[in-house]
């Protein structure tokens, strides 16, 4: 694993050195942002509104890695300061998105209910509120009886209590990513689709170019904003990544009575969790107790048979939804970019390739927080909003100091 440069200029961007490479290439750029996923999205538009040449080099189109095939939940119910703040951060790009960025994401908050069935899972829940409110989210600790009395449908089940947060919750995932693909252009970045990058040449250590199957660019720095892919690329210039893809599933189904008016997403203790869809539908996942490790390039891309009904059967056993196999309208399978502690990855290398990955099963509703801590890296020379350390990249070759926990 290669480590942090620390040598860096204050601002690379104020180099007079930079650019000096003589080769004829095909084109030029300041940065080449590797994936348009949501995440190299707001990196590219964030980038490109500092004065950045920036290109985009995507090998299929924006969007067709992780980024379409998520459940487009945004919370900030988290357990550690870092996501916490990730949530923070990004939290004022979803209330303004539609100001900034000229497209309604049809944001619909409608809370997170985090289920607790033991008196240690409902311990853990108050830790976790406790530093979520030291971070100024609405969160709070709701009794059972609470539960009964906001929610009469949920009256009567087997919990301790649970969290709720009534900011949480979901937006259309593909009107963001359309959104930030033309905002990224807008603003002066080029985005290249069926761009594969395949290689880079690197000389006294340092990228020099990227060469894709749609060409080459000439550029002297490259963001990796690969998703579950980004380790294929880091390889390239010799780097490793410790970053897994866990395979998820997902499925939106009609459920058989139309579920209560203004029910939150229910998530029940990691095995499964559900929320309401929209026009009357819902949408259901969860781990049952899985966690699947797979090879990026070679993964089922559809949901296991066996899983939807091992799902539905818990929806019905602990939610007390009732949801007929023949009542799925669809379902499918992604990938959680994971790295070990489950903290996302932004940082730079000697190679001059910044790494911003690893966003497991948060990276929509923390990709405007990436995007900007990304820029603050490049072009101010260093994450000024929140602490950097848990975000490097050489904290993973150290024993885990802080673990997130709350994904679903
Ligand atoms: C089932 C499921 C549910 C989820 N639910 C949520 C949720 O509710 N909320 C949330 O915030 N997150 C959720 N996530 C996680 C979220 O989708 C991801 O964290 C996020 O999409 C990661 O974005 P990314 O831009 O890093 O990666 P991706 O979207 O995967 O983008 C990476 C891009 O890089 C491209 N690429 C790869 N290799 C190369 C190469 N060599 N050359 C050029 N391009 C390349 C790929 O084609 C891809 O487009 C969920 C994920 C899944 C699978």
């Amino acid at each position: 694993m290669e480590h942090s440069c620390d040598g860096w200029h204050a601002s690379w961007f104020g180099d007079p050195l930079r650019g000096t490479n003589t080769q004829v290439k095909t084109r030029n750029a300041d940065v080449a942002v590797v994936g348009a996923g949501i995440i190299g999205l707001f990196c590219a538009w964030f980038l490109a509104r500092r004065g950045l040449r920036v290109v985009v080099l995507e090998r299929k189109t924006p969007g067709a890695g992780s980024s379409l095939r998520n459940g487009g939940g945004v919370r900030s119910q988290w357990g550690t300061a870092t996501n916490i703040q990730l949530s923070v951060l990004s939290e004022p790009f979803w209330d303004e998105f539609e100001d900034r960025f000229g497209v309604d994401v049809a944001l619909r908050r409608i809370g997170y209910l985090f289920l607790a069935r033991t008196t240690d899972a409902l311990a853990e829940l108050s830790r976790q509120v406790a530093l979520q409110r030291d971070f100024g989210v609405p969160s709070e600790i709701l009794s059972a009886s609470d539960i009964g009395t906001r929610w009469p449908s949920l009256d009567g089940f087997d919990v301790t209590g649970a969290s709720f947060c009534a900011s949480d919750g979901f937006l259309n995932q593909h009107r963001v990513v359309h959104a930030l693909t033309v905002a990224a252009e807008a603003a002066g970045a080029t985005i290249e689709s069926g761009a594969d990058v395949v290689a880079m040449d690197v000389a006294a250590g340092r990228i020099t170019a990227v060469h894709t199957t749609a060409g080459t660019v000439a550029t002297e720095l490259v963001v990796n904003c690969a998703g579950a892919w980004a380790p294929r690329v880091a390889e390239q210039v010799g780097i490793s990544l410790p970053i897994r893809s866990r395979r998820v599933s997902l499925l939106v189904a009609r459920p058989a009575h139309p579920l209560p008016v203004g029910l939150p997403w229910l998530i029940d203790s990691g095995e499964v969790h559900l929320r309401p869809d929209v026009e009357g539908r819902v949408q259901v996942g969860g781990f049952l107790g899985n966690d699947e490790t797979v090879d990026p390039a070679a993964f089922d891309h559809d949901a296991d048979g066996w899983w939807i009904d091992a799902v539905l059967g818990q929806v019905s056993r602990r939610l007390r939804i009732q949801i007929e196999r023949s009542s799925v309208i669809e379902s499918w399978a992604g990938l959680y970019p994971s790295t070990p502690d489950q903290h996302p990855i932004i940082d730079r290398t000697d190679a001059r390739m910044v790494i911003v990955g690893g966003f497991a099963g948060a990276g929509l509703m923390h990709a405007p927080a990436a995007g900007l801590l990304a820029t603050e890296l490049i072009v101010d020379g260093g994450i000024n909003s929140i602490d950097p350390d848990p975000l490097r990249l050489e904290r993973l070759s150290r024993p885990i100091a802080t673990a997130e926990r709350t994904g679903f």
